[in-house]
């Protein structure tokens, strides 16, 4: 056993407790990481990063199947295109690779102590990390946990075999012939859409009147529309009831009442994420909960002096950027600044095709706090999506029907989340409907639809 002492201990290394640790590092804290798996969480290794290069290679795929399928209104025409599946994982887990080996250099770059192994408390200011070389006891003056989230396992539906959580889903070495997907949020329609494109025949059960339900209608239909042209069946409104007698087919309980079973070859249950707080002695501190979560105030302190929690355990929305945000804050409370979240809004994007982003109030919450002014510009008016075949969607902006103020942005298209920057700066810099329609927007791109969408909310759009 060994024993060592930290001014600032982060337990796990996701883009929470990574940003964290180097940005306390960078304000010359003395701080240490302990992280049971490899660098970059859920995020890095088995989230966000690997899914968008599975998104990425089933675009590719889809684009050269729809010329070969001789449909492509460009002319271009293409042989029956085959897929080395082995070859695009293995290019999607070098992604990973050099992402994780970049992490690892960052933290060893701002002079981080990184250990690797499973932590637990002993007390709020003891923890001990069971290493590849034996127990190793760290005492810390102030303790961020970082813990991130776990996939939600339903109770009919344990994951085993070829009943798979998000994590199996992204390291399939074949795509599955049938896949059933039980949830149609944003994992479950992130992952379908990708293997549709693929060649699988994806069915998504969806317990809720309709997919997407975090997002309202309007958003979440060109989304819907374009699941179905994939060949997507959709099932809303219909509740997974438990694998049949002989395993190779899913029970579903339809809207009307209906029992049917669909045969699957991979089941991927994707019905939310849990936070982990379970297995390392959270217990022994007894922290106040908000929910499942950890209750932490506006400067990430739990309820227990020295400890504050970031990131996916301490709640909604369970996003990768809001988990770094949070880690550089507490960094710079550690070293005594003063700084508390104050962020007016986390942008969401949902990587479906098309893509939805939303800043800021939803149309229902903005309505229920005031009198709004709100307009849609549809991108079957925008030049630059026309050129790109991809006329769905729209941008909607919500502002303050008495000042004008931006209270929401919210777009549906192809490729459009890369717009999020320019919607979440207009709201974080208290922008007015005036200010959007006074700023020069580059010409031919698809964000001259939320200047034009500014504009006619003023009433005076010119290309509508
Ligand atoms: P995590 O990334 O979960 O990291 C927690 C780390 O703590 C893990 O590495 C774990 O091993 C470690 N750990 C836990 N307990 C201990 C312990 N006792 N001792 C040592 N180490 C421990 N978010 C987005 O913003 N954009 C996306 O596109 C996106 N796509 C996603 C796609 C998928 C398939 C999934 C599953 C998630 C996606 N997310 C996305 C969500 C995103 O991954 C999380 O919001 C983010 O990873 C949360 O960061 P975190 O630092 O809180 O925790
Ligand atoms: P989710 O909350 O997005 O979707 C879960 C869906 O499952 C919901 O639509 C819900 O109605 C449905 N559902 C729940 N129980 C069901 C049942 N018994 N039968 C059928 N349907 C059922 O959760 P997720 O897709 O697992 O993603 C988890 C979290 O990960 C997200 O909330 C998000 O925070 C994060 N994430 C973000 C991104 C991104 O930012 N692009 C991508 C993936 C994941």
């Amino acid at each position: 056993m060994t024993e060592s002492r930290t001014k600032l201990l982060v337990i796990g290394a996701g883009p929470g407790g990574y940003a964290c640790a180097i940005r306390a590092g960078q304000l010359g804290i003395d701080v240490t990481i302990v992280e049971a798996g490899k660098p970059g969480g859920t995020c890095l290794n088995v989230g966000c990063i690997p899914s968008k290069a599975l998104i990425h290679v089933a675009q590719e795929f889809e684009t050269v199947t729809h010329a070969a399928s001789g449909k492509s209104a460009f002319g271009i025409s293409a042989e029956k295109p085959q897929l080395d599946f082995g070859k695009s994982i293995a290019w999607k887990d070098d992604i990973v690779r050099r992402l994780n080996t970049g992490v690892a250099g960052l933290l060893k770059k701002a002079k981080v102590k990184s250990v690797t192994g499973f932590a637990r408390f002993r007390d709020g200011k003891t923890v001990e990390v069971e290493t590849g070389s034996g127990v190793e006891v760290i005492h810390a003056e102030e303790i961020v946990i970082a813990t991130g989230s776990q996939p939600v396992a339903l109770p009919s539906l344990p994951f085993d075999g070829n009943m798979i959580s998000s994590t199996e889903a992204l390291a399939l070495t074949e795509v599955p012939r049938r896949l059933v997907i039980v949830g149609g949020g944003y994992i479950g329609l992130e992952l379908g859409t990708a293997f549709a494109k693929l060649g699988a025949s994806v069915t998504v059960v969806e317990a809720q009147p309709r997919i997407l339900p975090q997002y309202d209608a309007e958003l979440s239909q060109p989304v819907a529309k374009r699941l179905q042209e994939l060949g997507v069946t959709l099932l809303t409104g219909t509740k997974a009831k438990g694998l049949s007698a002989d395993k190779a087919a899913l029970v579903i309980k339809t809207a009307d009442g209906a029992e049917t079973a669909l045969s699957a070859d991979k089941v991927l249950v994707t019905v939310g994420r849990k936070p982990a707080t379970e297995g390392y002695g959270l217990e022994l501190l007894d922290l106040d909960r908000d929910g499942p979560f950890i209750k932490i105030d506006d400067h990430c302190r739990t309820s227990m002096r020295g400890i504050s929690a970031i990131g996916d355990v301490t709640g909604e929305p369970m996003l990768a950027h809001r988990a770094t945000a949070q880690g550089e804050l507490v960094a710079e409370i550690v070293a005594g600044h003063k700084r508390a979240w104050d962020k007016v809004a986390i942008p969401s994007v949902c990587f479906t095709d098309p893509e939805i982003v939303s800043v800021g109030r939803s149309l229902a919450e903005a309505k229920a706090a005031g009198d709004v002014v709100t307009e849609v510009f549809p991108f079957r008016a925008n030049g630059r999506a026309l050129t790109l075949d991809r006329d769905d969607g729209f941008v909607r902006v919500i502002a303050s029907a008495d000042n004008h103020v931006l209270l929401g942005i919210h777009g549906v298209g192809a490729g459009i989340a890369e717009l999020s920057a320019a919607f979440v700066t207009a709201l974080e810099m208290s922008a007015r409907l005036e200010d959007v329609a006074a700023i020069v927007h580059a010409h031919p791109t698809q964000s001259e639809a939320f200047h034009e969408a500014a504009m006619k909310a003023l009433g005076h759009a010119i290309h509508i």
